[in-house]
C-alpha cells in the first residue's frame, strides 16, 4: 500500500496490518528513482507475498537494489538472504552488525527462544547473508534521489540502527526499526541484549531531530508530526518511567 510519495509497505505482520508471515516486521519499498530500496526484509517467510504487494505498484523484485536493516531480529532480518539472492540487491546495516549477520549467529539474536515462544515455525532457520554495505554510526548513504543517514541506536537490541532519509524534495523521514514506534511505544524484550537504560539515551539522541515522517517497523507509520511521538517516550524516560511496549 502506498504511505506517500514514493514509500510503500509491502509486509506486515501482526503487530501491524496482519497481513503477510504474522511475525514479519513493516517492509517497506522506497522508490528512489534509481531503483527500489527496501527498509528491512521480514521473516523471509513471506518472500513471494513481498513480491506480489511489490508489483501491485508497477515495481518487481528486479528493481530492488537495496535492503537496508534496522537490526537482526529475525522478523526484519530473516528475508535479507532469500531476498538478495532473487535480486542481487545489496545488504546494508551498521558495520558493527555485519559479522553476526555473515555467520547467522542465532543465539547472537535470541533466535531459539524466540522460536520455542512460538513466533517462528520449528524448523525455521536464519540464513547468513552477505553484508555488502557496511555504515559507521552517522555515515550517509546515497541511493538515486534519497540519502540514507544510519544512527545507531542500541537499546531494544545492540546494533539496532536508525536511518534518517531525506530528498531534496520531501520530509524528513525518521526510518525508527524497533526504536521507537508511533505513540511514543518502544519495544521491549527479555532478551539478553535488551537494555533500558541504552534505549532511553538513544531516544534522547533523537530528540535532537525534527522528523516529519517515522516509519517504525511495526504499527502504524506517522505521516506528519513524528516529532512528537519522540517527546513523548523522551519525557516518560525523563521521569524515570518506561513508555508503554508494543505486543
Ligand atoms: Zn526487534
Amino acid at each position: 500500500m502506498k504511505i506517500s510519495r514514493d514509500i510503500y509497505l509491502i509486509g506486515s505482520g501482526q503487530l501491524g496490518f496482519d497481513w503477510t508471515h504474522p511475525a514479519d516486521c513493516n517492509v517497506y519499498a522506497v522508490n528512489t528513482g534509481e531503483g527500489v530500496a527496501l527498509i528491512d526484509s521480514g521473516t523471509g517467510l513471506s518472500v513471494d507475498q513481498l513480491a506480489d504487494n511489490l508489483e501491485e505498484h508497477q515495481f518487481n523484485m528486479a528493481d530492488v537494489t537495496h535492503i537496508l536493516l534496522t537490526h537482526l531480529h529475525a522478523d526484519h532480518s530473516g528475508g535479507a538472504a532469500e531476498i538478495a539472492r532473487r535480486t542481487g540487491a545489496q545488504v546494508v546495516l551498521l558495520d558493527e552488525a555485519a559479522s553476526v549477520l555473515e555467520a547467522g549467529d542465532e543465539q547472537a539474536i535470541d533466535l531459539p527462544q524466540a522460536r520455542m515462544a512460538g513466533f517462528y515455525p520449528a524448523d525455521y532457520r536464519w540464513t547468513p547473508c552477505k553484508a555488502d554495505i557496511r555504515l559507521q554510526d552517522g555515515e550517509q548513504l546515497t541511493i538515486g534521489r534519497y540519502s540514507f543517514t544510519a544512527m545507531h541506536t542500541p537499546g531494544h537490541s545492540r546494533y539496532d540502527t536508525c536511518y534518517v532519509m531525506e530528498a531534496e524534495r520531501g520530509p524528513l523521514v525518521l526510518i525508527s526499526g524497533d526504536t521507537i514506534m508511533y505513540g511514543g511505544k518502544i519495544s521491549m524484550l527479555s532478551t539478553h541484549d535488551f537494555s533500558v537504560s541504552a534505549l532511553a539515551s538513544s531516544i534522547e539522541r533523537l530528540t535532537a531531530m525534527e522528523p516529519e515522517m517515522l516509519l517504525p517497523g511495526h504499527g502504524q507509520p506517522a505521516l506528519s508530526r513524528a516529532a512528537e511521538h519522540i517527546r513523548t517516550a523522551s519525557r516518560i524516560f525523563g521521569t524515570l518511567g518506561i513508555p508503554p511496549t508494543i505486543g
